[in-house]
């Protein structure tokens, strides 16, 4: 037996649930696609460091430029500026590497990629180094005998408590050279101090050049005595994920077009883009070149990552 419920009634509801559904899978639809569409990745300029004398807005146009590379390749937004809340932030920082760089400036040295400028450079860095190590050996040397005096200061006075006292003019002797101790110290860490910072001049200053010589298949220097060498770890910029936090931090460029092509590296890795072999490829682990143009490798690779 078959029921009817009333024909009005029973028509109006089926139409209403019909059109819920059809709005609930659709709105899901909408919702499953939007999950899975690989949109444009957004990004902010976090710190841009002063001493590179470039502005906020200058930065975000190298990135934008950089930005723009990739797009063409893709015919597609890949990125996007959002200054308020985008993803990815994009960072200016200073540290040995800019500062390397700079200071040697300062001496008089341009960094550029000619044989004589790493001649140069490397001349540089022997003579500072033959200056830090004769520095080194004297403070160890100074050190010692400020030790010895402190231990022979104790031991007299040790011995004239002992004594029961001393007369005036042996005591007064004892305090005045207890006196100058203090000073000699503040003196002698002074001076560490300083050679720490040419210690720290000197390693930026390896650093350049080994990343010089790394890419032109030159000599590395030694930054320290026992062979550690500073070479193809230098890094111009990097590109970090840790969970959802992503972060491009850039700390030396030689120029604006050297600059560019860094931003593009890193966006590339930021896209999921590994190092590529062709040595003039944006994606090359190094910066042979500071051509801030993709090779038909880095847009292949682009690609593929895209079609994925
Ligand atoms: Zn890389």
């Amino acid at each position: 037996m078959v029921r009817t419920l009333p024909t009005s009634i029973s028509h109006g509801r089926y139409w209403r649930v019909v059109l819920l559904l059809v709005v609930l899978i659709g709105g899901l639809v909408v919702y499953e696609r939007q999950r899975h569409r690989a949109g444009p990745l957004t990004y902010r300029i976090g710190t841009v460091d002063p001493r590179f004398g470039m502005s906020r807005e200058e930065f975000g146009e190298a990135v934008a430029s950089a930005a723009v590379l990739w797009q063409q390749a893709a015919s597609k937004p890949i990125f996007k500026a959002d200054h308020a809340e985008g993803a990815m932030e994009i960072n200016l920082i200073y540290d040995y590497r800019q500062e390397a760089a700079d200071r040697l400036k300062t001496l008089g040295l341009k960094i550029e990629n000619t044989k004589g400028s790493y001649d140069e450079m490397k001349a540089r860095f022997e003579s500072l180094k033959q200056d830090s190590d004769a520095q080194n050996a004297k403070l160890t040397q100074d050190f010692a005998d400020y030790n010895a005096r402190v231990v022979a200061f104790n031991g007299r006075a040790t011995d004239a408590r002992r004594q029961g006292g001393l007369d005036e003019a042996a005591a007064m002797r004892l305090e005045s050279e207890q006196r100058l101790l203090g000073p000699q110290k503040e003196a002698l860490v002074r001076r560490q101090e300083e050679l720490k910072t040419t210690l720290e001049t000197m390693k930026g200053l390896a650093a350049v050049i080994n990343d010089f010589a790394a890419n032109h298949n030159l000599d590395l220097v030694n930054y320290r005595d026992t062979g550690s060498q500073l070479g193809p770890e230098f890094s111009e910029g990097i590109f970090e994920q840790k969970g959802a936090r992503r972060t491009i931090t850039i700390y030396h460029f030689p120029s604006h077009d050297g600059l560019v092509r860094v931003l593009a590296h890193e966006l590339g890795h930021a896209v999921g883009i590994g190092h590529l072999e062709n040595p003039q490829a944006v994606m090359h682990r190094l910066m042979k070149t500071e051509n801030p143009e993709l090779t038909a490798d880095d847009v292949a690779a682009l690609k593929a990552k895209l079609r994925r």
